[in-house]
């Protein structure tokens, strides 16, 4: 298709009923039925523009906040449950990374690693996260699935670029893994959010009735969520990829 609007990509899509804005930190997309004229696409485009690139320059000024030194140099940190804490990596003559977390994240590199130590940083952290997290899920998901019955078949851990958590047709649920870092608040809110797609597969009304009957104080997770979720999902893009 033609697209002389440059920053917006678009998309086509079977599944989509209507066309709608994508929002991403620097990036514009625009979801398209097939079903969708050219002319419907530049007339949606044209209207709902100047809104979209407000957004970008929204995150983007927010993203800001997080340039902090790169993983391997002095005065590293990370979140790690909704808190930014120190990161020390080690070198060992050992061959097997290790992670220990206290105070702070603790890391150890075999020495032969050499060139390309942070992407082998990033992919050590991810696995170690994504470990520690199915635990945590596995947890939460016991601590409020017996009150209505809302018992995933399976629960996984994934890197998602663009959702929190999703819950399959037949009661799998998927959860970013970038939750470890968010609040524990945070994480057990979308946790529960996807449980709760088991038995309502909508945004209803229902649904969010259900929500509240396991988390009443939610509405302040989800603004978290809005508010924080962006800049985190640009600031750990590379990590598991
Ligand atoms: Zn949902």
């Amino acid at each position: 298709m033609s697209i002389e609007t440059p920053g917006i990509q678009v998309r086509r899509s079977a599944r989509a009923k209507y066309l709608r804005l994508v929002v991403r930190p620097g990036i514009i997309e625009l979801v398209a039925p097939l079903a969708a004229t050219e002319r419907q696409v530049q007339s949606f485009l044209q209207k709902h523009r100047s809104w979209a690139e407000g957004k970008v320059r929204e995150m983007d000024a927010k993203l800001k906040v997080f340039q902090g030194p790169g993983l391997l140099e002095p005065g590293a940190t990370l979140p790690w449950r909704g808190r930014e804490i120190p990161l020390a990596v080690e070198e060992t003559s050992g061959r097997r990374a290790n992670v220990r977390i206290d105070e702070c994240f603790s890391v150890t590199l075999p020495s032969r690693v050499g060139p390309g130590r942070e992407s082998v940083l990033k992919q050590v952290l991810y696995s170690w996260i994504r470990h520690w997290l199915r635990g945590e899920v596995a947890r939460l998901s016991l601590a409020h699935a017996p009150r209505h019955g809302l018992n995933p078949r399976a629960i996984r851990i994934k890197r998602m670029v663009s959702r929190w958590g999703s819950c399959g047709p037949r009661g799998d649920i998927n959860i970013n893994w970038l939750l470890a870092l968010a609040p524990e608040t945070v994480l057990e809110y979308v946790v529960v959010h996807e449980l709760c797609h088991i038995r309502e597969r909508n945004h209803s009304a229902a649904f969010w009735s259900l929500v509240a009957e396991h988390l009443p104080g939610y509405a302040l997770e989800r603004a978290w969520l809005k508010r924080n979720g962006p800049a985190l999902m640009q600031r750990f893009a590379e990590f598991g990829a």
